[in-house]
């Protein structure tokens, strides 16, 4: 057996594995990243970009079938999936190249197999040319996580299918029904909706999206509602049936027993860590998965864990959580001080119109701040740039607390995604709604709807009444 000696070695190749690697190499450290699929992982090749980028073909198609506002007007217009397919596999090719690239110029030693952790400094990879072995100092573990199968009956039978599934389809279905409310759930609902699917989407939770602002999550769903998904909360799914191209899902909905019929089912109801290959090194985990410190430390000295494989509430299995907790594992090994801090950051669901949120709710901050903590709305249809979009649903809500710091933004609407991006920075600067007001904004942007937003917070509104 070969075997290749490195400073770190690194199980996954994902967003947590890959920055990791990067990060590592530009630091001077030699590196291995073991990976038994594509580098870029879950993210790059089955997630975040494969459905962003259908995500955007379904809105083209849904603008130019919908533009008689814009003067469009399309006769015979068809969406070919096939062909939105192939693009998107395009785009992913090209990332999935651009990290190759990069690790090649950083000297990244990328062992292709399924790996085992043995134990500290040690994994068994098996690959297609043979078993080798991967020597190091310090192991960071990456290795994410699957899609979770809830216990329903008929469900497995049905044959479900799951995100990665439903982004490679062939052909369309008429009707889909989304098992769960989840982010993968609803961005991937609107997909097929704008293409022409009716969307049902059962969730068991009293809200979708359970992690959002209740109004905001009103707003993205009455859009939604407009575009053909239903969503059912409250609905527990009972049982599954598949018969010939059809299949029947059957939910309890305030205590009644509802059937939904649909050509597919999809499962949209999480993900759950991924530890095949490091059961054997001895670590702790939770049901969540593997336990780590505040520097991304497992409980065997010489590995580290990262990403969506890791078991911690705070810690949303989010490809950027993934991959700042690549960066802190990183610099904790090469000696630096680095310390991992879930209070910015930013969750976004990539729905049309989106919703993102960075900070704390209202109930949240009231919980901390009391009587100081102040709510204020900024509705996006006082938005020229909105208005000129022909997308003014939406509502930004701004959170403050004492000397009018801002404490959380939640946003609901158009590009609500790139919105949040300053907000965390206010964040973490510890902004005020002053400092935001201070801030020239370009005119017209939808940037301009958290200062205004301040304004009103700071009793001094300019595009709305008081
Ligand atoms: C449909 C979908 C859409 C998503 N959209 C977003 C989004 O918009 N934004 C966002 O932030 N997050 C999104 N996510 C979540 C995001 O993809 C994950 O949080 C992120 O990929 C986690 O990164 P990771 O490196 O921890 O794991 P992964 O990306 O899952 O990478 C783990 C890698 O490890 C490899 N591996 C595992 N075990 C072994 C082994 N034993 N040997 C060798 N290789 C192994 C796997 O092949 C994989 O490549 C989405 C997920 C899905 C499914």
């Amino acid at each position: 057996m070969t075997e290749s000696a490195y400073d770190i070695a690194i199980l996954g190749g994902g967003p947590g594995g890959y920055v990791a690697a990067l990060r590592a190499a530009v630091k001077g450290a030699r590196v291995a990243v073991v990976e038994r699929d594509r580098l870029g992982g879950t993210c790059v090749t089955v997630g975040c970009i494969p459905s962003k980028a259908l995500l955007d073909s379904s809105r083209a198609f849904h603008t130019a079938v919908h533009g008689a506002e814009h003067g469009i007007t399309v006769q015979g217009a068809s969406f070919d999936l096939a062909r939105a397919v192939a693009r998107k596999d395009a785009v992913v090719k090209q990332l999935v190249g651009g990290i190759e690239q990069l690790f090649a110029v950083r000297k990244i030693a990328l062992v292709r197999g399924e790996g085992t952790l043995e134990g500290p400094g040690r994994i068994t990879v098996r690959g297609a040319s043979g078993t080798s072995r991967v020597l190091a100092r310090s192991v960071i573990v990456a290795t994410g996580s699957t899609v979770s199968v809830p216990p329903i009956a008929g469900l497995a039978e049905a044959r479900p299918l799951d995100s990665t599934g439903a982004l490679a389809l062939a052909k369309a279905p008429a009707r889909l029904v989304v098992i769960g409310a989840g982010a993968i759930g609803m961005e991937l609902g609107t997909f097929f909706a704008e293409i022409g699917t009716q969307v049902t989407v059962l969730e068991m939770l009293p809200q979708a999206l359970a992690f959002g602002d209740g109004d905001l999550v009103r707003i993205v769903l009455r859009e939604l509602g407009r575009k053909g998904v239903m969503v059912h909360t409250g609905a527990r799914v009972s049982a599954v049936r598949r018969s010939g191209a059809a299949v029947t899902v059957e939910a309890e909905i305030g205590g009644e027993t509802k059937s939904f019929e649909a050509d597919e089912v999809l499962l949209g109801a999480g993900r759950v860590a991924s530890l095949a290959g490091v059961e054997g090194a001895g670590l702790a985990v939770t049901r969540l998965g593997i336990t780590v410190d505040q520097r991304m430390r497992t409980s065997v000295p010489g590995i580290w864990a990262i990403g969506d494989c890791v078991g911690d509430e705070r810690a949303p299995k989010l490809a950027h959580v993934a991959s700042t907790q690549a960066e802190v594992a990183v610099d904790d090994i090469l000696g630096e001080d680095a310390a991992i801090d879930y209070t910015v950051i930013p969750n976004v669901v990539y729905t049309h119109p989106e919703l993102a949120q960075v900070g704390l709710t209202e109930a949240q901050a009231k919980e901390r701040h009391g009587d100081t903590v102040k709510t204020v709305r900024y509705p996006f249809a006082a938005s020229g740039r909105a208005l000129a979009l022909g997308e003014s649903a939406g509502t930004l809500k701004l959170v403050t607390g004492p000397a009018g710091r801002i404490l959380g933004v939640h946003v609901a609407g158009p590009l609500a995604s790139e919105l949040v991006a300053e907000a965390a920075l206010a964040l973490r600067l510890e902004a005020t709604v002053e400092d935001l007001i201070a801030t020239v904004h370009a005119h017209p942007t939808l940037a301009e709807i958290l200062r205004e937003a301040c304004l009103v917070a700071a009793g001094t509104p300019i595009h709305v009444a008081r």
